[in-house]
C-alpha cells in the first residue's frame, strides 16, 4: 500500500500510475474537492505542458483526456515598446510547440481519472499535520478533527510548503534552502474582445521591459491569462519599479499606462483586478534530501520547487512520476533511496536553467544578438540534427535527454555560438568545431 499525500498535479498522476498496476493506493488532499484544490492553490491559472509532462500523461493512459483542454502555443510574440510585434517560433518542427492548460481543468481531470480506478482511494478535506517515521498525523478538515495513520509508505506531494519536507528535515537535523526571488508575481485576466481573443492564441505573449516582464497565456475559452512578474521593492536609485509602489487606482493606471500601454487597453478593470489579486511569491527549494530510506519520499515542488521561467516545474514533477513508477517495478525495496539519488542532479539542472531564462524572457530576448544566435542554433540543429539542438528545445522538446545532460551541452553549444558569432563564421563551416565538442546524441528521427 501506498500512502500519497496531495493530490495537485504530481500526487494525482503518480496515483493514477500506481494504481492502474493494481497497487493500493490512498491520496490524501486537504482540500475538499478537486476544484478546491486548483482554486486554493491560487498560482498559476494556466501552465505551459510540454513533451516530458505530455509523455508522462500518455504513459499514465490519461493524455487524450487532457489533449483537449490543451491550447497550442507555437512560439513567443514579444510586444516591445516602440517597436512592431515579433513572433519567434519555438523550434523548427510540426510537433516542436508547447500547450496551454488551464490548471484547474487539468487538475480536474486527473483527479476523474484517479477516481475510476478501483485500487485507488481519494480522501478529501485530509490534511498532513505531522510525520514521525512511524505514524502520520491527520486532519479532517470539515469536523476539525486530529487522528493517525499508520505511515506505511509515504509519497509526499504536498506542495512547495511541504509539512511533510519540514518533518524529515527537523527529523534528521538538515537544512532546507528556501531561495526566495526578490520578485513576486501578480496574475490578471484578459477578457474576450468583442466576442474575440485579444491576442493571437497561437503564441505566448511576452512584454520585456528589462528589469520585468508581463506574460499572457491563452485559455480555450479565448480569454488570457497574464503574470505581472516585478521587484517586490521599487528602487529609487535605479528608477526600477516594484509592487510597493503600485498600492492604489492612480498608481497601478500609471504603471500600466507608461509601461503597457496596448495591454491596458485590453483589460478594462486592470486596476480593480490588480488591487483585487493575491501577490504570489517565487522561488527555489534546495533540499538536500528526498526521502526517510524506504518509508518517505518527496516529489515534485515538495522535493524541488523552482521558478517559474522555463515552464518546467510541473513537467518535471510528472517526469518524477514515470520515472519514479518505473522506479517501483523494477524494484520496489530500493526505489525511494534510489530515486532520491539518481534524480538529483537533473533537478538541479532544472532549477538552474529556469533562473537564468527569466534573464532571457524579460531582458535578452529583445537583444538583436540573442536573435541572431537563436537563427544561428536553429541552422546548426537543422545541419548536424544529432549534435546541436538549441537549449530551450532539449528542455521542452526532447525529454529523452535529460535535464543535466542539457545543462551541460547548452554551456558547450553557447562557447560555439560566441566563437563562430566573433569570426562571423557560417554554420557550413561550424562542422568540426560541433563535431570535435559534441558527441552523437540518440535522437528519434523526424
Ligand atoms: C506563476 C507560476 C507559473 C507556473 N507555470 C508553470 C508552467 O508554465 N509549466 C509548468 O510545468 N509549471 C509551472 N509552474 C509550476 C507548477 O505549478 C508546479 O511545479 C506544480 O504545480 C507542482 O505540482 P505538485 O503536485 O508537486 O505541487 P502542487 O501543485 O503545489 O500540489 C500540492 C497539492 O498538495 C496539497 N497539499 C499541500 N499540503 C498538504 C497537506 N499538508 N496535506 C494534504 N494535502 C496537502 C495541495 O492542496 C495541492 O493540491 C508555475 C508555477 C507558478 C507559481
Amino acid at each position: 500500500m501506498i500512502q500519497i499525500i496531495g493530490a495537485g498535479p504530481a500526487g494525482s498522476l503518480l496515483g493514477i500510475l500506481l494504481a492502474r498496476r493494481g497497487v493500493e493506493v490512498h491520496l490524501y488532499e486537504r482540500r475538499s474537492d478537486p476544484h478546491g484544490v486548483a482554486a486554493e492553490a491560487g498560482r498559476s491559472i494556466n501552465l505551459a505542458l510540454a513533451a516530458r509532462g505530455m509523455r508522462a500523461l500518455e504513459s499514465a493512459g490519461v493524455l487524450p483526456r487532457i489533449e483537449p483542454l490543451c491550447v497550442r502555443m507555437r512560439g513567443r510574440q514579444l510586444h516591445e515598446t516602440g517597436r512592431q510585434d515579433q513572433f519567434i517560433a519555438y523550434g523548427q518542427r510540426e510537433h516542436e510547440v508547447i500547450w496551454s492548460v488551464s490548471r484547474s481543468a487539468l487538475t480536474a481531470e486527473l483527479a476523474a481519472a484517479a477516481a475510476e480506478l478501483p485500487s485507488l482511494r481519494l480522501h478529501y478535506g485530509q490534511m498532513c499535520t505531522g510525520y514521525d517515521g512511524d505514524a502520520l498525523r491527520m486532519r479532517d478538515v470539515a469536523e476539525r478533527r486530529d487522528y493517525q495513520l499508520p505511515a506505511e509508505r509515504v509519497i509526499g506531494a504536498d506542495g512547495a510548503g511541504s509539512v511533510l519536507r519540514h518533518c524529515l528535515a527537523q527529523h534528521d537535523g538538515f537544512e532546507v534552502t528556501e531561495a526566495r526571488l526578490p520578485h513576486d508575481y501578480k496574475e490578471l485576466q484578459v477578457p474576450l474582445q468583442a466576442g474575440h481573443a485579444a491576442l493571437s492564441m497561437e503564441a505566448l505573449h511576452i512584454w520585456p521591459r528589462g528589469g520585468y516582464m508581463l506574460i499572457a497565456l491563452p485559455n480555450a475559452d479565448g480569454t488570457f491569462t497574464a503574470t505581472l512578474f516585478l521587484a517586490r521593492e521599487a528602487d529609487a536609485g535605479s528608477g526600477q519599479p516594484g509592487f510597493d509602489a503600485l498600492q492604489n487606482v492612480q498608481q497601478v493606471e500609471r504603471f500600466f499606462r507608461n509601461e503597457f500601454p496596448d495591454f491596458l487597453a485590453l483589460v478594462p478593470d486592470l486596476p480593480q483586478q490588480f488591487l483585487g489579486n493575491p501577490q504570489g511569491m517565487l522561488g527555489t527549494v534546495y533540499c538536500p534530501r528526498w526521502n526517510d530510506a524506504e518509508r518517505l519520499l518527496l516529489i515534485g515542488d515538495a522535493a524541488h520547487a523552482i521558478v517559474p521561467f522555463h515552464g518546467q516545474g510541473m513537467n518535471c514533477a510528472f517526469e518524477d512520476c514515470r520515472l519514479l513508477d518505473a522506479m517501483l517495478q523494477e524494484d520496489p525495496g530500493h526505489a525511494f533511496g534510489r530515486f532520491a539519488n539518481e534524480r538529483r542532479e537533473d533537478c538541479l539542472a532544472i532549477a538552474q536553467m529556469a533562473l537564468e531564462n527569466y534573464g532571457e524572457m524579460r531582458d535578452t530576448v529583445r537583444d538583436p544578438r540573442f536573435q541572431q544566435q537563436k537563427a544561428l542554433s536553429l541552422a546548426l540543429e537543422r545541419l548536424y540534427p544529432d549534435r546541436f539542438i538549441p537549449r530551450y528545445s532539449m528542455v521542452m522538446f526532447h525529454d529523452e535527454i535529460p535535464y543535466s545532460v542539457a545543462l551541460r551541452r547548452g554551456r558547450i553549444q553557447q562557447q560555439i555560438l560566441d566563437e563562430l558569432g566573433a569570426a562571423g563564421a557560417t554554420p557550413e563551416s561550424a562542422e568540426p568545431l560541433v563535431r570535435s565538442r559534441l558527441e552523437r546524441l540518440s535522437v528519434p528521427a523526424g
